[in-house]
């Protein structure tokens, strides 16, 4: 084990994602000096890996004359409902400092001639407050903070994969991780820990996180932190090799959707049974392009059914594919029968083309080039698609400045649960900046100091225990965490289905509980595997159990889930009963206990500025 100085930070950023390198990045800013940031592989996580045709970045208004405000934008955040007001407001009010950083570190947010950053409307946004640097905005984001933080001296501590959190009397005193090389555990020692690994994607299957990016939500979790909302995700269609979503121009092209059965065979148009006539079904194909999260407000008549029709041949054990040689309907599309909104994008786009291959080159041929980059040649394959996980807006619950229910354990990104029922497209990437600019004022409250070093024998030996009784034979790791992952993609997913979801989580408990038992490995190249597998178990757990008291609580489709009963949907209400509450869970002596409260209200301050100028020098935060 090591043992040297290097073990020790006064902060240690666990993730090395658009948001861990922000909080690294602003802390460097305030002349912080000791930064450890510790991550399993520097090119992994959803930050670096992810994209789409035009990945959005929602900020405050900073062009044109409509008017915007902190206070507006806020609103905007807590109409998504379930959103804590303090968490509404910070994220609005640091929007534009955060945005303005990634601009001064070279990501090329576009402007017009006269500086103004221009924005566009995406989904839930009132405004115009979306931008984008391009399909690979978030990579953009990453590599300019890197770049940044590197130069200014963090320490990066890689090949490490964080699986334990040490906390002693509720507060957060270091962390135990894994080397992934060595396959050795290693303790490091902080007075602040700063979470940042990402979305807990390998609970699903079915998911458009990249296959760099599983997440390890789990620790904070097992650590003691709360979690909240964590049955609200975003879903949509994305293809799944490679993992990407299939969103914007995609859609609006037009494309065939077949599906065939297990080998590829038996190829089948399956769409137009959920539609009124072949229009009905066409202007929803055209929406989904930007309306591209599943919405259960969308699923009775609008163009969530896609995502209903998709996953429901994919529940019969069927395939889908996008197929763009050839028209959803027979022959050519007469563009007529579309509504005003579909012709006219499309007319000015001079996409009136025979075959949506021809109509999505015309409009954005680096859409093919991307497919074509990654072994995909649109003209020639169909593209296999289904209804995936995107990103989990709820997470650990953390107050203003990111810190979670344990002392010095600040949790950033989509590790973290500061979105609601609803939110603009392009808010995740502005909520990471926020909390990793918060998380980082909070900590610089604090003199810098080196901690003394935890004593983690305990864990250390429990952990070492796991490994010698896992490891006992033929590996069975890749096939349970298929198997549970599929389940939860075909029964917890966009589409829930009430009476499965005792079992699964009666499943993953029996798993969980009895892990040394069911799961075995057979090298010690597999521990890090061993590890992710039981973080996946705890995370897939607390969804699970969110559902499951959601669905005893209200159970009304909303956000992206439907919720059906023997397959068939509940009936859709306009109303929310939950809608201003917020759903909290934690883990007590393995048991997952839930419960609802009353959101925290939009604050609202004194402003007079002399009063906030006297606090403010002297700290009274
Ligand atoms: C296809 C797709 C499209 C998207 N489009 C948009 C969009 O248009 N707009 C938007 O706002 N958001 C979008 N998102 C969501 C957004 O990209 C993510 O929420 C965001 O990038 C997450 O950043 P992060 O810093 O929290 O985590 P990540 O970028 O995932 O980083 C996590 C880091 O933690 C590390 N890590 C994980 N576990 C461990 C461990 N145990 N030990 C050490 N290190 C660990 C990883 O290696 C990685 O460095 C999209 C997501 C996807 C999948």
């Amino acid at each position: 084990m090591m043992t040297d100085m290097s073990n020790r930070f006064d902060t240690l950023i666990v993730g090395m994602g658009a948001s861990a390198l922000k909080c690294a990045d602003e802390l460097l800013r305030m002349g912080r000096k000791s930064v450890g940031i510790l991550v399993d592989d520097a090119l992994d996580g959803t930050s670096r890996n992810a994209g789409s045709d035009k990945q959005t970045y929602y900020k405050l208004t900073l062009s044109g004359n409509g008017g915007d405000s902190v206070h507006e934008m806020a609103e905007t955040f807590y109409s998504g409902g379930c959103v804590d007001g303090p968490n509404a407001l910070t994220e609005a009010a640091l929007s534009a400092a955060c945005f303005l950083r990634l601009c001064e570190l070279g990501v090329q947010f576009p402007m017009n001639r006269y500086g103004e950053y221009i924005g566009y409307r995406t989904d839930h946004d009132p405004r115009n407050r979306a931008t984008s640097a391009g399909p690979l905005t978030s990579k953009q984001m990453t590599e300019a903070l890197e770049k940044n933080v590197r130069e200014k001296g963090a320490c990066f501590i890689e090949k490490r994969m964080a699986i334990r959190i040490v906390v002693r009397d509720n507060q957060a005193k270091g962390v135990i991780c894994i080397h992934t090389e060595t396959n050795e555990l290693e303790v490091y020692s902080a007075n602040h820990i700063v979470w940042a690994t990402g979305g807990p994607a390998s609970i699903y299957q079915n998911v458009s996180y990249p296959v760099r990016h599983t997440g390890m939500s789990g620790a904070p979790i097992l650590a003691g932190a709360a979690a909240c909302n964590v049955t609200e995700w975003q879903y949509g269609l994305g293809s799944i090799s490679p993992k990407w979503n299939v969103s914007g121009t995609y859609m609006q092209a037009l494309p065939r959707f077949v599906s065939t059965d297990k080998d590829g065979n038996d190829g089948r148009d399956f769409l137009l049974p959920y539609f009124e006539n072949e229009s009905d079904m066409l202007l929803s194909i055209f929406l989904k392009g930007y309306q591209w999260p599943f919405d259960a407000r969308k699923a009775e008549k609008g163009s969530s059914r896609i995502d209903l029709a998709v996953q429901g041949e994919i529940q019969k054990g069927r395939r889908v594919f996008l197929d763009f040689l050839n028209n959803p309907v027979p022959g050519l599309i007469d563009f007529s029968s579309l509504n005003a909104e579909a012709y006219s994008y499309l007319e000015k786009a001079g996409a009136f083309l025979d075959t949506p291959i021809q109509r999505l080159a015309h409009m954005n041929q680096p859409a093919i080039d991307f497919y074509m980059s990654k072994g995909v040649d649109l003209h020639t394959e169909k593209l296999e698609i289904a209804l995936c996980a995107q990103h989990m807006n709820g997470g650990i619950m953390v107050n203003e400045w990111w810190e979670s229910e344990i002392k010095s354990l600040f949790v950033i990104g989509e590790c973290a649960g500061t979105h609601g029922v609803y939110r603009p497209g392009g808010s995740a990437l502005n909520a990471g900046q926020v909390g990793g600019a918060r998380s980082a004022r909070k900590i610089s409250f604090s003199k810098e100091r080196l901690p003394d070093p935890v004593n983690a024998d305990g864990e250390i030996s429990e952990l070492a225990g796991i490994i010698e009784k896992c490891m006992s034979g033929k590996s069975n790791l890749s096939e349970l965490a298929f198997e549970e992952s599929s389940l939860m993609s075909k029964y917890a997913g966009a589409i829930r289905e009430k009476s499965e979801i005792d079992a699964l989580i009666q499943r993953n408990t029996r798993l969980l509980q009895h892990f040394t038992e069911y799961v075995h490995i057979s090298s010690k190249k597999e521990i890090p595997g061993l590890f992710r597998f039981f973080d996946t178990l705890v995370s897939r757990l607390t969804v699970a159990s969110g559902i499951k008291e959601y669905i005893k609580s209200s159970g009304v489709n909303r956000g992206s889930s439907v919720y059906t009963e023997n397959g068939a949907p509940d009936s859709f209400s306009d109303t929310d009963p939950y809608f201003d509450s917020i759903q909290e869970i934690r883990l007590k002596d393995g048991v997952f206990h839930t419960s609802i409260r009353n959101r925290l209200p939009i604050p609202s301050q004194d402003d007079f500025f002399e009063n906030v100028w006297r606090e403010f020098r002297q700290g009274k935060w």
